[in-house]
């Protein structure tokens, strides 16, 4: 359990609360839940950035606020239009929390409440999350801890411990973190250090020289932030997969929504050869590929597009159907059969 022995007196804490504060008030980004905070707007930024750049869901949030622009918007769309305009995100679990935790808060009634109970209990809000949209949107006094929060922590203290995962990093500054928390003003404080982590105290390279807490800051001053904080990263995994591009007649074989699909659920995707042909793969020749990250998967996709004399598996599941090619533009898809599918057209 870390406790900052540099930021322990009152008055060393409060000057660091307002170095940071003053520095977002100048410098925070122009990003779009900015401009008109509710507690929608908040929830849906928080959820989108789950594990992805501001930068890339930028985009997909105009379009959403447009398609889907409060919770009881988001509570009556299909569940395959809310998965369509997800696409690109990756990480679907995300849009179908979304989507069931909007039909309950679309019948709330009164104000949102700021209690950490009340949000936890929604589906897809662990605790960064419901402490960041009850600060945030609400000015809760809830602390947030994630990854980015950490990085900060531990070099402001100059850590030296080696942590297994990045769990075990967060509970570690918990409460250090709790102890920092400007209580007055938490929301603001908590966007703060989190825009400080995505623009200036980055993993790799951070910009210590232009750091406004960088007077606080035993990594910055001794100038060795880099490799702080020291966390053990799983093993990558590597794998291939053959994917059947089938078209007969005008119509390609896909694996739609069906049974015991639950990370992709709702989208369609470019089946896998051994799902649909009894015969193995091919393994020699030039085919098409496209690599995909997954955590820690590294995947090398290859696309073959076998003749129509082919002879379907006798065990095809009911998830596996022929659909027009002109349909393709209008299917939820993953992002990277999205881009197959583009390249295949
Ligand atoms: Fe991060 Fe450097 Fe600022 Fe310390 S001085 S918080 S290491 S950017």
């Amino acid at each position: 359990m870390a406790s900052f022995l540099h930021l322990s007196e009152e008055a060393t804490r409060k000057a660091f609360r307002t170095a940071l504060r003053e520095w977002f008030a100048r410098e925070q980004r122009d990003l779009p839940w900015r401009r008109e905070r509710t507690v929608y707007r908040t929830v849906v930024s928080e959820f989108m950035l789950q594990q992805t750049r501001v930068a890339s869901m930028l985009p997909s949030y105009a379009r959403w606020m447009e398609a889907f622009p409060d919770f009881s918007a988001l509570a009556k769309a299909p569940e395959e239009v809310v998965m369509k305009h997800w696409e690109g995100l990756g990480y679907y679990n995300r849009a179908r929390n979304l989507h069931r935790l909007s039909k309950i808060l679309a019948t709330h009634r009164g104000p949102f409440p700021k209690d950490l109970d009340f949000w936890l209990a929604l589906p897809g809000i662990g605790p960064y999350t419901a402490s960041a949209i009850s600060s945030i949107a609400l000015g809760g006094v809830a602390t947030c801890v994630d990854g980015n929060v950490v990085r900060i922590l531990a070099r402001l203290d100059a850590e030296e411990k080696t942590f297994t995962n990045s769990g075990e990093a967060v509970q570690f500054f918990r409460q250090a973190a709790e102890e920092l928390l400007d209580k007055e003003h938490p929301g603001v404080y908590n966007e703060a250090l989190m825009e400080l982590g995505a623009t200036v105290c980055h993993r790799r390279k951070p910009a210590c020289m232009l750091c406004p807490v960088r007077a606080f800051c035993r990594s910055g001053l001794e100038g060795k932030a880099e490799g702080i904080p020291a966390i053990g990263r799983k093993k990558t995994v590597r794998l291939e997969h053959r994917l059947a591009w089938w078209v007969v007649e005008g119509k390609v074989l896909l694996r739609g929504p069906g049974e015991g699909r639950s990370r992709l659920g709702t989208l369609y995707e470019i089946p896998r050869w051994e799902e649909i042909f009894a015969e193995p793969p091919p393994t020699e020749g030039k085919a098409p590929r496209q690599v995909r990250h997954i955590t820690h998967h590294h995947i090398t996709e290859y696309l073959y597009q076998p003749g129509a004399e082919k002879k379907l598996s006798d065990n095809l599941g009911p998830e596996f159907r022929w659909v027009p090619l002109s349909a393709l533009p209008e299917l939820p898809f993953s992002g990277p059969h999205r881009r197959w599918v583009e390249r295949c057209l």
